[in-house]
């Protein structure tokens, strides 16, 4: 082994986003592993994007480093799609509260490095959850704390751990909380009482709530940041905007916390091209989120469709993706073999699903594809 290498990454396992060899395979594939949109950018879009090369994008320049008009654009569609901030009954967000990462990947980097980098902090996460947060913070050489859920139930995190590990005056101090909303691959948004602990937090601790789905689940605590120097919004263009290949991603939080985001990105981290695809995403926005109510049906068909199969317990969902189980009675004492052999089979039909957290998690797809999914997981669990 190269004996310059930091020992702890010797042993760290990196995120794999597909199976390896799985997309060039040249079998029809339907890729619900990522939760990816199954819609590209409409084609006047795209053309639209193609003149935006050929006629204003000098590929000899560096980006806009600055993303001004990004923030306002972003701050503006913020301000639009939360309520209490639209109706006026707390501060709108404006551009000095945003930062644009190169996806939000980039945003939980540099949160991290924000926060705990060479303070000897940790973090705390509550698996099942993105598993990012834990990856990123472990390459940064922060410890992570994991707490537990309510897996029998609604997947409601283990508040009683998680108060314990915000006041262990023993262990690591906990610098940053990072929750989803809703969650994956649990697809739950944070309930009243997870929401009521989280205002608790003491303001010495960051509360990171990444709303990646929030297209899908209306629900934002945007309308709260202004009393909460503490909070800060994650969001990303990879999801319902369909700009997955872009990776563009941003976070609204306190101007402070943003300005110190902004002091440890690279300087040009967002390439002209993916700027401008946002910003025309955005000002297309009424058009490519009117597909939204429709997914949020194919969702729930999907879901009662997968009920009826009688072999998994299926959550409702507030996201484009679906969690399940397997039964008990089909379970065994160890479900993860049984899970692993129909992750298999399903890739084999071509279809790749997410085997992970105990479960299965698969993205909703284009009507076509969910079928595909049902009838393929008829054929694997007749098996
Ligand atoms: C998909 C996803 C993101 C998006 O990450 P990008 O880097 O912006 O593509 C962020 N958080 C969660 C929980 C996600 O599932």
């Amino acid at each position: 082994m190269l004996s310059y290498l930091r020992p702890d990454l010797l042993t760290l396992a990196a995120y794999t986003p597909h199976p390896a060899g799985a997309v060039d395979k040249g079998t029809v594939l339907d890729h619900l592993d990522t939760n990816e949109s199954p819609y590209s950018l409409p084609k006047p879009l795209r053309l639209k994007l193609a003149d935006t090369y050929e006629n204003h994008l000098e590929t000899n320049r560096y980006p806009d480093g600055g993303h001004l008009a990004l923030k306002e654009a972003i701050a503006e569609y913020v301000n639009g799609s939360c309520g209490p901030i639209s109706n006026g009954t707390s501060p709108k967000i404006t551009p000095q509260q945003i930062s644009v990462g190169n996806g939000s990947d980039e945003l939980i980097r540099s949160l991290l490095i924000a926060t705990c980098l060479g303070t000897g902090s940790s973090v705390l996460t509550a698996a099942p959850t993105f598993s990012m947060y834990g990856i990123l913070a472990k390459t940064l050489g922060i410890p992570v704390v994991t707490i537990g859920r309510n897996t029998d139930k609604n997947f409601e995190i283990d508040l009683d751990a998680g108060r314990q590990a915000i006041a262990n005056p023993n262990g690591t101090p906990v610098r940053v909380v990072w929750m989803v909303h809703p969650n994956s691959p649990t697809a739950n948004a944070l309930t009243p009482t997870e929401l009521s602990w989280l205002r608790g937090i003491p303001s010495n601790v960051l509360v990171v709530i990444d709303e990646a789905y929030f297209e899908f689940s209306q629900q934002t605590v945007a309308g709260e940041l202004a009393a909460r120097p503490n909070w800060v919004i994650l969001r990303t263009f990879s999801k319902a905007f369909r700009l997955a290949a872009h990776r563009m991603g941003y976070a609204v939080g306190h101007p402070d916390l943003i300005q110190t985001l902004e002091k440890v990105r690279l300087p040009y981290n967002l390439p002209s091209f993916s700027q401008a695809a946002a910003l025309t995403a955005l000002a297309h926005r009424n058009e490519l989120l009117t597909m939204i109510p429709k997914m949020v049906s194919d969702r729930d068909r999907l879901t009662r469709n997968l009920r009826s199969l009688g072999t998994f317990q299926v959550w409702n969902s507030a996201a484009n993706f679906i969690y399940l189980r397997l039964r008990p009675d089909f379970a065994g004492d160890n479900p993860e073999p049984k899970l692993g052999e129909i992750t298999a089979a399903m890739k084999e039909k071509g279809t790749l699903i997410r085997h992970t957290g105990g479960g299965l998690r698969i993205t909703v797809g284009t009507p076509e594809e969910n079928d595909r999914t049902l009838s393929r997981l008829k054929a694997v669990l007749g098996n």
